[in-house]
């Protein structure tokens, strides 16, 4: 696995252990050029998905992408990380057991909607405002990203003076706070 701090390709495994209820591996690895110091996940993958954009463009789906828009939606909400990389498999699970091999953005947006339901009131506001806002982003972690990033006083920023997560909540919304 290559170093991705300097890119050297001879890293070392210095500890391995089940996770996420022994779904997946979690590999500690160091890199002997700079001390680099990372962690690597071994899962099952049962079918390689296509996600089928509105654009109609197809593009294999990526984990990590769903994870990033995931993470973002929950930034700064305290939430247990193994909860969290469970729910993000279980969605990819779900996925895999449609029978489809391409799968609509948009079906995927919904799962992921579903299980913040679930997870934290205040991420699936996050994710559902900005999802059903942006129906025609072509990345959910892109659009996010441009959000949190945000200035103070664009009306949308998490990292504002006031630090103020209700910032991400729209004002129609009464799900996360009273008015
Ligand atoms: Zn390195």
């Amino acid at each position: 696995m290559r170093c991705p701090y300097c890119a050297a390709e001879n890293t070392q495994v210095k500890d391995s252990r089940p996770t996420e209820e022994h779904a997946a591996i979690r590999r500690r690895r160091v890199c002997p050029d700079c001390g680099g110091r990372f962690t690597t996940f071994e899962r099952v993958q049962l079918r390689d998905l296509v996600v089928v954009k509105r654009s109609g463009r197809k593009v294999p789906f990526d984990r990590n992408k769903l994870a990033n828009s995931v993470h973002i939606a929950l930034r700064k909400r305290d939430i247990d990380s193994e909860r969290v990389e469970r729910m993000i498999s279980g969605i990819v699970r779900q996925l895999e057991s449609l029978g489809e091999v391409e799968v609509p953005s948009a079906q995927i947006g919904e799962l992921v909607m579903e299980a913040l339901r679930g997870l934290d009131p205040v991420a699936y506001v996050r994710f559902a405002s900005v999802y059903r806002d942006f129906r025609e982003a072509s990345d959910f972690a892109e659009v996010l990203g441009e959000i949190a990033r945000a200035p103070a006083g664009s009306g949308a920023g998490v990292h504002g003076p006031r630090g103020d997560d209700d910032a991400w909540v729209p004002p129609a919304s009464a799900t996360a706070k009273k008015h």
